[in-house]
C-alpha cells in the first residue's frame, strides 16, 4: 500500500541544519487546518528536544510545493464559527504555537518561494529571518480583512513592529500581497534570491548565518517616516487618517479594517503576550460577525464557480493562441484591451476607421494606466499594445483559435459578421458573441458550425468587472464551451453559466430594478432620494446613476426587449423614453439624471426634474428600497424556476460580481434570507395592493414559503 506522507515533515542534515517542510498531500497549496496547525506543534516539540541534544543548530522552514509557500488558513474551518469565544479560542492557540517557533534559541530561516498569505506570513513573522525568491508568484500578504476578519495569529502585533506602523497598516488595511522585491524594500525579507537556485542560496544563507556572517536587514524607514512612527503625536496622526481613509472607503459596513487599526495602535508598545492576548480576542470577535460570514462565503463561491466544469470537459478545451474581436467600440476595445494584458495576440476589427482608431485609443489608455498604477511596467505595457493588431479587413484569421464578437446590437448585422467570420476562420475556432440580449441560439443557427458558437458576456467596463456569462447553446460543443470557460478564467474573470434565455441572468434581474426607479420617479420621488436609498444600503451607484451608465437609448431598447420576453411585469415607466426623446442619453452625451463635466459626475441635473415635474412625495428611503429590491429577489425566484443558472449561489455570485450587489450582504439571495422568505412574500404582497401586478410574487417563491426553505443553503 502507498504511503501517504505527512503533511509537515522534519528533517535535519549532515550540517546540523533542521529543515521543516509544508507539503500537504493531494493540495496544490498549503493551508493551516486545525490538524496541521497539530502536526505543526508536535514537530516544534521534536524539535525542542533535538535543539536540546546540541543538533540541529538552525532551522529552515520552507515549502514542498512548487510556487507556494503557504497560502493562509482553511477557511472553511474559519466560516464554520459563529461564537466569538470559540474564535478567540482558535486564535490564541495558533498565536501559542507559532510563539514556540518564536522561542526557539537557534536561527531561525523562513524560505519563501511561492505565494505566501495570511497564516503562512504571520508564521514567517516568527522567523528571526525571512528569504524570498524573486519569482513572480512569491507575493506575501496578510488578506484577512478582505474576509471580514484580521490577522490572528500575531500578525496584527508582530508585522508593524518589523516594518514600521504605516508599511503594515498599508498591507492589512489593503489585504494587497506585495512582491519579494518590495517586501525586501521594506525590511520584511532580510534577502531574496534567484528562483531557479533558491534552494542551494537557502542552505548557502543558512550556513553563513549559523557562522553569525549574515547582518539583519536594517530598518529601512526614511527619517520623516521615523518622526511620525516614533513619537505619540506622530503615531496618532497616522492612526488617525488610516481611520479617515478607512471608513471614506468602506463607511461603517466593514469592521474588520477599523478594528485592525484599533489593534495595531492599543498593542505596539505592549508585551508581546498581552498584546497578542488583544488581538486574538479581536480576531474571535471578527471571524464571527455576518459580514465576515459573508465574505468568506463569496470568496468560496467565486473558488468554485472556477471549478463547475468537470475536468473531463475542461480537458477538451484548444489552447488559444490567438484571438479576434470583432467590433472596436466600448466594449471591443476593453475586451481587446484585457486580452493583450494577458499576453494573448489580438486582432481587432471594425468597418470604420474612425470607430477603430477610437478603440485602439481606448485599449492603448487602458494599458498605459495599468502601467501607471504599476500593474506592469512601462515597457511591459508597450509589448501588450504591440500584441493588439487593428484592421478593417478579415486578414490573418486563418489560426485565430477564439472570436470575441462585438459588434452592434442588431440580429441582422450579427448574423453577417458570423457568416463572414465563419469562411476565413480554421474549423475549430470559436465564436463567442458578446451580445447583452439577443438569442444566442438564433446567432447560431445561421452558423454552418454552430457547434462553435457561444456566448461570452463581459461586463462594462471590461477591465474592472470581474464577471462574464458564458452562455452554452444546445447546438454549442462541449470543446466550445471548454475553451471559453477556460479562457475566461486565464483572463482573470470569474465565470457563470448561464441558459440562453433573453437578458441571461444579470440584465434580466436588472431590468425590473431600473424600471422600478422610474415608476419612483413618476410617482413624484427625486432622483437624490432614489439614488440615495440604494447607495445607502451599499449599493456602489443608484439606479439612475446606473441608468446614466447604461444610456438611455441603450436602456429603452433592453427594457423592451425584456417587456416582450417577460410581459407585463417587465412593462417599463415612460421616464425614460420620455427623456431620450428630448435628446438625452446619460452620461454618454453629459445628460442624464446627473451633470457630467469631462466624465466625471457633477451633481443633479435640475432640468430632469423641470421635465418630469418637480418630486412631489418624500418616499422614504425603506419604501424605495423595497420596492427596487424586491423585485430583483422575484425576478431571482423566476430566473431559478427556469433554470436560468444552477443555484441561488450563483444568482449572489453574478450579482455581487456583476452589479456590485454589495458584498458585505453575501449576495442578493443570502440578503433576502435575513428578511426570510415570508418576509419577503408579504412584503411583494403588500406592494402588489399598493403599486400593481408587476409585484405579484413568483410561484416558486410562494412555494418556497409554503415548504419553510431559504433562499440560500448553509453550506457553499
Ligand atoms: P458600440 O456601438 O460602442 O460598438 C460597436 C462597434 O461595432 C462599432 O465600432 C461599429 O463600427 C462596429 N461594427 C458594426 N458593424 C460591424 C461589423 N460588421 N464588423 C465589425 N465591427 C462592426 O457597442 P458596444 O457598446 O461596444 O456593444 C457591443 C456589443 O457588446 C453589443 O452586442 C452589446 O449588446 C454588447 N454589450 C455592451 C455592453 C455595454 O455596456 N456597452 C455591455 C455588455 C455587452
Amino acid at each position: 500500500m502507498l504511503e501517504i506522507p505527512p503533511p509537515i515533515t522534519l528533517e535535519i542534515d549532515s550540517e546540523k541544519i533542521a529543515w521543516l517542510t509544508f507539503n500537504l498531500p493531494d493540495s496544490k497549496v498549503n493551508l493551516l487546518s486545525s490538524d496541521v496547525m497539530e502536526l505543526l506543534n508536535r514537530r516544534l516539540s521534536e524539535l525542542e528536544s533535538r535543539i536540546a541534544t546540541g543538533n540541529p543548530i538552525a532551522l529552515v522552514v520552507r515549502s514542498g510545493k512548487l510556487g507556494s509557500f503557504i497560502a493562509g488558513a482553511v477557511l472553511q474551518e474559519i466560516g464554520a464559527i459563529s461564537d466569538p469565544e470559540v474564535g478567540r479560542a482558535k486564535s490564541a492557540e495558533g498565536q501559542r504555537i507559532f510563539r514556540r517557533l518564536d522561542r526557539l534559541t537557534i536561527p531561525t530561516i523562513a524560505a519563501i518561494n511561492g505565494t505566501c498569505l495570511g497564516g503562512g506570513t504571520e508564521l514567517a513573522l516568527c522567523c528571526k529571518w525571512r528569504v524570498g525568491s524573486d519569482g513572480p508568484q512569491t507575493k506575501i500578504g496578510l488578506p484577512e480583512v478582505r474576509l471580514g476578519f484580521i490577522p490572528g495569529f500575531g500578525g496584527s502585533v508582530r508585522l508593524p513592529r518589523l516594518i514600521g506602523i504605516r508599511r503594515a497598516l498599508n498591507m492589512i488595511l489593503t489585504g494587497k500581497a506585495i512582491s519579494s522585491t518590495r517586501a525586501h524594500r521594506w525590511g520584511l525579507l532580510d534577502r531574496v534570491f534567484r528562483a531557479d537556485s533558491f534552494e542551494v542560496e537557502v542552505r548557502a544563507f543558512a550556513m553563513r548565518v549559523v557562522r553569525r556572517e549574515e547582518a539583519q536587514a536594517p530598518r529601512t524607514l526614511a527619517f520623516r517616516d521615523r518622526l511620525l512612527e516614533d513619537t505619540s503625536l506622530g503615531r496618532r496622526t497616522i492612526f488617525k487618517g488610516a481611520r479617515k481613509q478607512v471608513l471614506k472607503k468602506l463607511k461603517e459596513r466593514y469592521p474588520a479594517p477599523v478594528e485592525a487599526i484599533s489593534v495595531v495602535e492599543q498593542t505596539l508598545d505592549l508585551q508581546i503576550d498581552e498584546a497578542l492576548a488583544i488581538e486574538a480576542e479581536v480576531a474571535g470577535r471578527m471571524v464571527a460577525t455576518d459580514v465576515s460570514k459573508n465574505l468568506i462565503r463569496l470568496f468560496l463561491l467565486r473558488r468554485k464557480a472556477k471549478k463547475v466544469l468537470s475536468p473531463e470537459l475542461i480537458s477538451q478545451a484548444h489552447n488559444v493562441s490567438k484571438t479576434a474581436v470583432l467590433g472596436a467600440g466600448v466594449m471591443g476595445g476593453g475586451v481587446a484591451e484585457l486580452i493583450a494584458a494577458h499576453d494573448v495576440p489580438v486582432i481587432l476589427k471594425d468597418i470604420d476607421d474612425d470607430a477603430l482608431a477610437v478603440g485602439l485609443q481606448h485599449a492603448r489608455e487602458l494599458l498605459d494606466k495599468a502601467g501607471e498604477a504599476q500593474v506592469f511596467t512601462a515597457h511591459e505595457a508597450e509589448l501588450k499594445f504591440a500584441l493588439i493588431q487593428g484592421t478593417l479587413e478579415y486578414e490573418k484569421f486563418d489560426d485565430v483559435d477564439l472570436v470575441v464578437e462585438a459588434a452592434v446590437e442588431r440580429m441582422p448585422v450579427k448574423k453577417n459578421i458570423l457568416q463572414e467570420a465563419e469562411e476565413v476562420l480554421p474549423e475549430h475556432a470559436v465564436f463567442a458573441t458578446n451580445t447583452s440580449s439577443l438569442s444566442v441560439t438564433e446567432l447560431a443557427q445561421v452558423a454552418e458550425r454552430p457547434t462553435g458558437v457561444v456566448g461570452m458576456h463581459f461586463f462594462n467596463p471590461v477591465h474592472k468587472m470581474p464577471l462574464v456569462e458564458i452562455i452554452r447553446t444546445k447546438l454549442s460543443s462541449d470543446a466550445s464551451l471548454a475553451t471559453t470557460f477556460k479562457f475566461a478564467i486565464k483572463l482573470g474573470k470569474t465565470p457563470v453559466l448561464v441558459a440562453d434565455r433573453p437578458g441571461f441572468l444579470v440584465n434580466r434581474l436588472l431590468a425590473p430594478y431600473l424600471n422600478e426607479a422610474g415608476f419612483l420617479l413618476e410617482n413624484g420621488a427625486s432622483v437624490t432620494a432614489i439614488d440615495r436609498a440604494l447607495t445607502s444600503f451599499g449599493m456602489p451607484m443608484g439606479p439612475c446613476r446606473l441608468l446614466d451608465e447604461v444610456g438611455f437609448d441603450v436602456a429603452e431598447h433592453v427594457a423592451k426587449e425584456m417587456a416582450r420576453a417577460f410581459g407585463p411585469r417587465m412593462q417599463p415607466s415612460a421616464v425614460v423614453g420620455v427623456l431620450k426623446a428630448e435628446g438625452r442619453l446619460g452620461k454618454k452625451n453629459g445628460r442624464g439624471f446627473y451633470r457630467y463635466t469631462n466624465g466625471k459626475e457633477s451633481g443633479v441635473n435640475r432640468e430632469v426634474a423641470r421635465i418630469l415635474g418637480a418630486p412631489r412625495i418624500d418616499t422614504s428611503s425603506g419604501e424605495i428600497r423595497d420596492r427596487c429590491l424586491l423585485l430583483l429577489v422575484n425576478e431571482a425566484m423566476y430566473a431559478l424556476a427556469e433554470e436560468v443558472v444552477a443555484s441561488a449561489n450563483d444568482v449572489d455570485l453574478a450579482m455581487v460580481l456583476g452589479i456590485g450587489f454589495p458584498p458585505f450582504r453575501g449576495g442578493l439571495l443570502r440578503w433576502a434570507d435575513t428578511r426570510g422568505a415570508r418576509g419577503i412574500l408579504d412584503g411583494l404582497v403588500e406592494l402588489t395592493e399598493r403599486h400593481g401586478q408587476r409585484f405579484a410574487p413568483a410561484p416558486s417563491l410562494v412555494d418556497l414559503v409554503e415548504s419553510g426553505g431559504s433562499f440560500t443553503s448553509s453550506g457553499v
